[in-house]
Order: C-alpha cells, then structure tokens, then sequence
C-alpha cells in the first residue's frame, strides 16, 4: 500500500484525485463573494476525500502526516487556480497556532468546521494606531466571573465580513504590567451581540478587508487561548506559520501567474527580455529560500526571525513579477480593467502585511546579524 505520508506519493495521487474531481471555479465571476462560494466549495469536497485533513494533528481532526503535506495540497490548489490565495491563506495564517493554544476540546471541535468549509475565521490583531507595533493595542478584555467583556476597534482585518470566529489580541494587563505580558489571546464568535464588521475598500477596488468594532463584547472564559498575558507569545508563534506553508502557496501563485505573463508577452509579439529573467530569478530565489523554511517546519523545527527573510523576499518577488508586467503589456495596469491592474496594486501591499518590509530589515539587522539597535 502507498504511504501517503511520503511528499512525492501524497503528490501524485493528489494529483490523481483532482485529475478525477473537476473543482474548477465557474466562470464569469471574479468577485469577492464569488472567491469565498468557491473557496467553501472546495474545501468541503477536499476534506470530505481527505486531502484537507493531511498534515493536522488527529487531535484536532486532522488525519496527522507531516506540515508538508499541507503545503502540497495548498501548492496545488492555488498553483492550479482552483482556490484563490487570499482566503486559502488563512487556514495556514490561523489554525497551527490556533491548535497550539486552545482547549484540546475546542480545537477538536472548531477546527473540522474550518477545514471542511463550513465556516471561516478572521485575524484580529491590528488596530488604528497599532500595526507594527502591535504591543501597542488598546482593544480591552475586562474578567467579569466566566466572562471577559471585550471593548475597541480592529482595523485591516482580512475577510471579517465572512467570518465566523475571530482571533483576537486584547490588553488584560494594568499599565503596570509590561506590554508584552499585558495581551492575551481569544477566540472570539463574530455572531456575539456588540460585534459590528464594515468592509473597507482597497485601492484594487475589493472589500477585501474590515473595520470590526466591539461594544462590551461578553466572551466565555473557556474561550481564551492560552494563559492570560500569553497574546504576546502566540502572535510571534503565528507569523513564521503565516512565512512557511501559508507562503508556498502564494508562491505556486505567482509562479501561475508568471507563466500567464510569457504567454501575454508572447501573444502580443514581444520578445522575453532580461526584464523577465531578472523577474523569474527572483520568484526562484524565493521559492528555494521557502522550500527550506518548509522542510525546517516539516522537521519539527521551530521557525523564528529567520522567516523575516522569506517575507522580504516575498515582498520583493511578488512587487517585480507585477512591475514586469506594467512595463511588457503597455497601458494593462495604467489603462485596462484587467486583472494584472487588480494584481499590480495588490502586490504593493505585499511589503506591508504580515510584517512591514522596513520592520523585517530591523529584525534581520538586530536578531540575525546582530547589527544593534536600529
Ligand atoms: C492586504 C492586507 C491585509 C491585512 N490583513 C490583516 C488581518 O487580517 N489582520 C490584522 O490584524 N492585520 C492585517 N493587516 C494589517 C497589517 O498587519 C499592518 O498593516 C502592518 O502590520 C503594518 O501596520 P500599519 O498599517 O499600522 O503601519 P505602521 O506600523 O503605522 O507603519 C507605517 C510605516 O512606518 C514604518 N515603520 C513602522 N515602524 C517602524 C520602525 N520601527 N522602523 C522603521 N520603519 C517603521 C512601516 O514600515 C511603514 O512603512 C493587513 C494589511 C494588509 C495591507
């Protein structure tokens, strides 16, 4: 019998599967909504066949096998344009350090519902006037008996319109306790009266994030992740996630779209110029670098500041595949309503979220090279 714990078979029957179960979007619709209908879709069909249950401990429902196996089923998926990566990323942003910190009982039970497409979740760590320094939040949790009631406003919180739960970083501590001991982390029902989400348009022109408000938001004890002050800790536990197998399936992405450029280029007559070589070289660069930061995952090796280095490079390769773009197909990002336009002004937010470009070169300096203070 195969061991579809090993990469290279998990693969091929993967592919196989997927060879056999059409899953691609229905044409004609390239909206938001139409994203999320279409991303529920196919987690359901790719977790009642099993494939979206690969790489998650049992404990939370999950089938276990190495992390790598979720970067497989993430690097096909949204390589193959089946899912989109926006709301594809947040399965691997959220949910390893959602298991790590919850409950056992809540993990067991809320995860399946994320992974099988029945719901959705959002990340609640940004606020108005705290965003790299996030130590800074003012959202408040105050413990009333089995509740904490939870008061203020987060900003840029991706999807928040479809989701169901929310992780969410509030300030338990006086200001006698250190920031970075005052925070702890809930998981927060959407639905809970007191919760107002307004979408915000982005400058590609989608709702793609939210303003969330909460007015004295009561939230049951047993719903904290974690100890109280343990915020802190559990936000830097989820970035190198959302640097490691979240990022290899943006990569597969940009790799797709990459080749849809050549082909572009191609159509329109112009020759592949060292424009494009300069552009592939990044997006491989990247992809090596990441690859490694996979099999350091896969290995049970606890990811750090060294992933500062897989987002730059993100940022850096996503920003010149799209400049490529604008300068090899004239007037499709300044003139035409086409998705290199919609892409092309996403991509500038690639050296903002997840850890600004300049805050990742600080860390870089300071903890990996140990350059001293900025
Ligand atoms: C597409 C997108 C999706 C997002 N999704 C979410 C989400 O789902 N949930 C969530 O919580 N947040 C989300 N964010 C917010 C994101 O985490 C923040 O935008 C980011 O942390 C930067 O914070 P800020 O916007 O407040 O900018 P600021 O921190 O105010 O930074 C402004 C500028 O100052 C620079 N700067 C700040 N501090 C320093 C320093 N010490 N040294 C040098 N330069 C510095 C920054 O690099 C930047 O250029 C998202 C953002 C984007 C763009």
């Amino acid at each position: 019998m195969t061991d579809l714990f090993e990469p290279g078979a998990f693969r091929t029957a993967l592919q196989n599967w997927l060879a056999d179960n059409d899953l691609t979007p229905p044409p004609g619709d390239d909206s938001l909504d139409a994203h999320q209908t279409q991303h529920l879709r196919v987690l359901k069909a790719l977790y009642n066949a099993g494939w979206m249950r690969y790489g998650w401990p049992e404990s939370a429902g999950g089938l276990g096998g190495p992390d790598i196996l979720r970067a497989i089923v993430g690097e096909e998926i949204v390589g193959r344009g089946i899912d989109h990566p926006g709301p594809y990323s947040m399965l691997d942003v959220l949910t390893p350090t959602m298991i790590d910190y919850a409950r056992p009982e809540l993990a067991a039970e809320m995860v399946p519902k994320l992974l099988s497409g029945q719901e959705s979740w959002c990340q609640g760590f940004s606020e108005p006037g705290s965003g790299s320094d996030l130590a800074s939040l003012t959202t408040r949790a105050v413990q009333q008996g089995d509740t904490w009631v939870i008061s203020g406003q987060k900003v840029w919180t991706s999807f928040a319109q479809y989701a169901t739960r929310c992780i969410l970083l509030a300030r338990t501590g006086g200001p006698d306790v250190p920031n970075h001991q005052a925070i702890t982390a809930f998981f927060v029902d959407l639905d809970s009266p007191g919760v107002t989400v307004r979408p915000l348009r982005t400058m590609h022109d989608v709702d793609e994030f939210c303003e969330v408000y909460f007015d004295d938001v009561a939230v049951p004890a047993d719903r904290m992740l974690g100890e109280p002050g343990d915020g802190w800790k559990l936000a830097m536990d989820l970035l190198p996630y959302e640097r490691s197998t979240c990022f290899w399936q943006r990569i597969a992405y940009l790799y797709s779209r990459f080749d849809a450029l050549v082909a572009e280029v191609k159509i329109q007559g112009q020759a592949i110029d060292s424009e494009m070589g300069e552009a592939y070289l990044a997006l491989h660069t990247l992809r090596c670098r990441s690859r490694a930061t996979q099999h350091r995952l896969g290995n049970g090796q606890k990811l750090g500041p060294d992933t500062s280095i897989d987002k730059i490079l993100l940022a850096s390769a996503e920003q010149r595949l799209y400049d490529t773009a604008r300068d090899l197909l004239p007037g499709a990002v300044e003139l035409d309503d086409t998705p290199w336009r919609t892409e092309y002004l996403y991509s500038r937010a690639a050296s903002i979220y997840g850890g600004t470009a300049e805050v990742q070169r600080n860390i870089i300096a300071r903890r990996l090279l140990d350059l001293g203070r900025e």
